[in-house]
C-alpha cells in the first residue's frame, strides 16, 4: 500500500511548512489519478535523495564562518534534475524539498525532459561583501559537485541569486572537471554560454499565461489594474511586459516597502530609484503604505512573486483581484486556496505560470550542449508557444473533471512522471 503521508489535524496553517502545503496538494490530486498509476504515488511524496552540505567561508577579515547548504533532487524519472538555487535567510531543508517537488511537477507540465531538484545555503547574502559572496558559491559548488552535472543535476538562478553566481559556479565546476562545461547550470550570463531571453523568461511565462487566462474571463490586459509582490527577476519582468501590453500597474511591495499609485506607477522611475536607493520608499509619483494594505487594494490582477505563504487564511479574504498569478512558488497556503476558491478568484498555479523560467533554462542547455545559440526572436516564440500549449492542456483538464487549475495542472505534471516512473520500473 503507497499510502500519501497525511497533513497531521493538530497543525494548524501557520505551522505548515511548503513541504506540508505540496502534500496536500499531493492528497488533492491523488484520487484523480489514472488508476495504474495509483500504486506509484510513493515516489512522488519522499524526494529521491538529499544532501546536506557544511559550507565554510574564510571573510574578509580572516575568520571563518559557517553556513549549511541543501541539493535535493525530488525525482529523476523523467530526466536530469533541474531547480535553481537560493541564497536566503530562511532556507530550511523541507523548504528546498518542497521547492524541487514543485520543479518535477512544473518541468512535467511544460513538458521539459527534466525531473525536479532544488538548492540553497541559508545565508543572508546581503551581510556578505562580494569576494565573500563569490568564496561562497565556489565552496558550495565544490561540496554539491557530486551531485551535479550537465547530464546529473543541472541548476539555476532563484531568489537572491543571478548571472554572476551561475558564473562562478560554472567556472568551479568546470575547473575541477579540467574542461569548460557550459551547460551544468542555466541562467548564465549571454556571453559565456546564456540564452537571450533567459532573463526575463519566468517574467514572460506569467504574462503570458496571464493573457491566456483572461481570454478565458472575457478581459484584456488593457487598462486592467495589476498589483505585484516581488520586484525581483519574475516581478519586475512581469509587471514591465503587463505594463508595455497596456496594463496599469497599481501597487508595487517588496521586502523593502510597499507604494501604490492608483493610475499607475512609473516603473522605470522606480527602478531607478529602488537600484539608486535600495528601498522602494520615496519613489517617485507614489504613496507608501503598510505592508499588510497590500492584499486589500483595489486591483483586478494579483501577482504574487516573492516567497512561500504570502497568501494565507489571514489575507485571503481581502484580495479584491479576480485573478491571482504566481509567479513565486508556493505563495498561496491550501487554506487561502480554498478560500479563494470558494470566493470565485482564478489562480493560475506557480507550476503552470512560473514555468517559463525552466522553460527558457531548457532551451539554453540545448544551446550550450550543441554549441549552438538561437536568436531571441526564435526564444520567445518557442517559450510563448510551449506556456500556451500547457495554459490549454490544463485548462482542458480543469474543464473535463471539473477541478482547480491547481490540480488540473498537479494531475497533468503528477501523471507524466508517474507514466515515467512506471515504464522504467523499479530496480532491481
Ligand atoms: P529575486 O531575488 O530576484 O526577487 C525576490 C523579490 O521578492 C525581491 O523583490 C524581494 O524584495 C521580494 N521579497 C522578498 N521577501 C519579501 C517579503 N517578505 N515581502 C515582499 N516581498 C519580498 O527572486 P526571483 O528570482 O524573482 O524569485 C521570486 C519567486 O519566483 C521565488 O518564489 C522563486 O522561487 C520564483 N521563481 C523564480 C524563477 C526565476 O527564474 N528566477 C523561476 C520560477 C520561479
Amino acid at each position: 500500500m503507497n499510502a500519501i503521508t497525511p497533513i497531521p489535524s493538530y497543525l494548524s496553517e501557520e505551522h505548515l511548512g511548503p513541504w506540508e502545503t505540496y502534500l496536500a496538494q499531493i492528497a488533492e490530486v491523488a484520487p484523480h489519478l489514472a488508476p495504474e498509476l495509483r500504486p506509484w504515488i510513493g515516489t512522488l511524496t519522499a524526494p529521491k535523495r538529499s544532501l546536506i552540505v557544511d559550507v565554510p567561508v574564510r571573510r574578509d577579515d580572516g575568520t571563518i564562518i559557517h553556513f549549511e547548504g541543501y541539493r535535493v533532487q525530488h525525482s529523476l524519472s523523467r530526466g536530469p534534475g533541474k531547480g535553481g538555487i537560493r541564497f536566503h535567510p530562511q532556507v530550511t531543508l523541507p523548504e528546498v524539498m518542497a521547492l524541487a517537488a514543485w520543479m518535477s511537477v512544473k518541468n512535467a507540465v511544460v513538458n521539459v525532459p527534466f525531473g525536479g531538484a532544488k538548492g540553497g545555503i541559508r545565508v543572508d547574502p546581503k551581510t556578505l561583501s562580494l569576494p565573500e559572496l563569490e568564496r561562497l558559491t565556489r565552496r558550495y559548488a565544490s561540496e554539491i559537485n557530486i551531485l551535479v552535472g550537465e547530464e546529473k543535476d543541472i541548476p539555476a538562478p532563484d531568489v537572491n541569486t543571478n548571472e554572476q553566481v551561475m558564473a562562478w559556479f560554472m567556472d568551479t565546476y568546470s575547473v575541477n572537471q579540467g574542461k569548460t562545461v557550459t551547460g551544468v547550470v542555466t541562467g548564465k550570463p549571454v556571453m559565456m554560454g546564456g540564452s537571450l531571453g533567459r532573463r526575463d523568461a519566468t517574467g514572460r511565462g506569467v504574462f503570458v499565461t496571464t493573457l491566456e487566462a483572461l481570454k478565458k474571463q472575457g478581459r484584456t490586459l488593457e487598462g486592467a489594474r495589476v498589483a505585484v509582490q516581488g520586484f525581483g527577476n519574475v516581478g519586475e519582468a512581469a509587471a514591465r511586459l503587463m505594463a508595455g501590453a497596456g496594463a496599469k500597474i497599481v501597487a508595487l511591495q517588496d521586502e523593502t516597502g510597499t507604494i501604490i499609485n492608483p493610475s499607475g506607477l512609473d516603473l522605470a522611475a522606480v527602478r531607478a530609484h529602488r537600484e539608486a536607493s535600495r528601498t522602494l520608499f520615496g519613489a517617485p509619483n507614489c504613496e507608501a503604505r503598510a505592508a499588510e494594505d497590500f492584499w486589500s487594494i483595489d486591483c483586478d490582477i494579483l501577482v504574487v512573486a516573492a516567497l512561500e505563504n504570502q497568501i494565507t487564511e489571514a489575507n485571503a479574504g481581502k484580495i479584491k483581484a479576480r485573478l491571482v498569478v504566481e509567479g513565486a512558488n508556493g505563495p498561496t497556503t491550501p487554506t487561502a486556496d480554498a478560500i479563494l476558491a470558494e470566493r470565485g478568484v482564478l489562480v493560475i498555479p506557480d507550476v503552470l505560470a512560473n514555468a517559463g523560467g525552466v522553460t527558457v533554462s531548457y532551451f539554453e542547455w540545448v544551446q550550450d550542449i550543441s554549441a549552438f545559440f538561437w536568436s531571441e526572436e526564435e526564444i520567445n516564440a518557442r517559450l510563448d508557444r510551449i506556456m500556451r500549449e500547457a495554459f490549454a492542456s490544463v485548462w482542458g483538464l480543469s474543464e473535463t473533471r471539473g477541478i482547480s487549475l491547481r490540480t488540473a495542472s498537479f494531475l497533468l505534471g503528477c501523471e507524466r512522471i508517474l507514466h515515467a516512473r512506471k515504464l522504467r520500473g523499479l530496480y532491481p
